[in-house]
């Protein structure tokens, strides 16, 4: 296996918080990292060695990218395939495009997730008022109609009730979207918990992923994450068996956070991929042997993945917006590990950081006894 050692430099498309903090792991683990992103002064750029701002779409900018890195990974699914796929024939891009094309559409995702026998919620495609007419009968409501591209946090969805006229629905909707108008209506669940299961795969074929977690949404942006779930184990160990078999099944290299609905009967839906380390495994920095973001440096530079096993539990906070300002009173509490991510501006409902309180572990002092 053709790894590529300590020393190298590791490109990042995007320049965000999980940029950041993967640009943290990388450098402990004594690499560099070069991201490609449009903004100034962005998270990953702060920690980072280098940085070329241009747009995604910038060709010539991406040449001269793939000349100064080893390989290049992304840090969000939002990023137009076409370029990645280019800049893939100069430099290894992992997971590989192929990933980042079935996992930035919605229509392809789930295609691709029930042709391997992974449920989710019953669902159609929709691209006008006639389509969404027929998926709206087929589907019944409550139901949620999603951009099939560019949408996150909630945002491109709407919540369908009955009564809905389709076609006044789809004329509020589709000029929203980009160009194809495409999206998904599929069927509200009535969950019990949101879950998500992290998992990374390394170059060699090889699974490492973290315990099942909860994660707690506000106004559709994750508030909290608990781990563990606060579920039957052996629905938590269906989880991970699920998240492995997509990371498999996908050829991921790298991480994929696997989000899910667990019904009231244990039943299991995946609702998301994301082919990225994922706010969900961010306590996995303070709470395991290795974080989601050493793993995925691991893996895309060819080398073993460490352990992902937990030595603690550990409920993680978001702060968003404004509760950035709470980071005195945080600090006062010893035991609280803060992570904030350089943003200038506090925007409502933007992710300024997050705080990891940990919690020893149940079963081992169960084992202490
Ligand atoms: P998504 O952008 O698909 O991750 O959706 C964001 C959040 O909206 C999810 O984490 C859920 O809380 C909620 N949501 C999305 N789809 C559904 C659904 N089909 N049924 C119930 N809640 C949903």
């Amino acid at each position: 296996m053709n790894s590529i050692p300590p020393g190298s430099t590791i490109g990042i498309l995007g320049g965000g918080q999980l940029g950041r903090m993967t640009a943290l792991a990388a450098a402990a683990m004594g690499y560099r990292c070069h991201i490609f992103c449009p903004e100034k002064d962005a998270p990953a750029s702060q920690v980072a060695d280098a940085t070329t701002l241009a747009d995604y779409q910038d060709r010539d900018a991406l040449v001269r990218f793939a000349g100064q890195v080893q390989v290049v990974t992304y840090e969000f699914e939002n990023i137009p395939h076409a370029p990645v796929a280019e800049l893939d024939r100069l430099v290894p891009v992992r997971p590989s495009p192929g990933v980042l094309q079935i996992c930035q559409d919605r229509v392809r995702e789930k295609e691709f997730l029930n042709g391997i026998g992974i449920p989710t919620a019953p669902w159609r495609r929709v691209i006008d008022a006639p389509t969404l007419d027929a998926a709206l009968h087929e589907v019944g409501v409550p139901a949620v109609l999603k951009t099939a591209r560019l949408g996150y946090d909630g945002k491109g969805q709407v919540t369908v009730r009955a009564g809905a006229q389709s076609a006044a629905l789809w004329a509020s909707f589709a000029p929203g979207m980009p160009p194809p108008a495409e999206a998904v209506l599929e069927r509200f669940v009535q969950f019990e918990r949101e879950c998500s299961v992290i998992v990374a795969r390394g170059l060699d074929g090889k699974h490492a992923n973290y315990v099942t977690v909860e994660n707690r949404h506000e106004h559709h942006i994750l508030a909290q994450t608990i781990a563990p779930a606060r579920i039957p184990f052996a629905t938590a160990r269906r989880a991970e068996g699920m998240a492995r078999h997509i990371a498999e099944k996908l050829g991921v290299v790298g991480v994929l956070a696997v989000e899910m609905f667990v019904g009231q009967d244990g039943e299991l839906m995946v609702n998301e991929l994301a082919p990225r380390p994922h706010n969900s495994g961010h306590w996995t920095i303070d709470a395991c042997i290795t974080s989601q973001f050493e793993q995925v440096v691991r893996a895309i530079c060819g080398l073993p993945l460490g352990n992902s096993r937990r030595h603690s539990d550990a409920i993680m906070d978001n702060l968003l917006g404004d509760a950035i300002e709470r980071w005195p009173e945080l600090l006062k509490d010893p035991d609280a590990k803060l992570h904030l991510y350089g943003k200038a501006e506090a925007k409502a409902g933007r992710k300024m950081g997050h705080v990891t309180r940990l919690i020893p572990r149940k079963d081992e002092i169960a084992n202490e006894k």
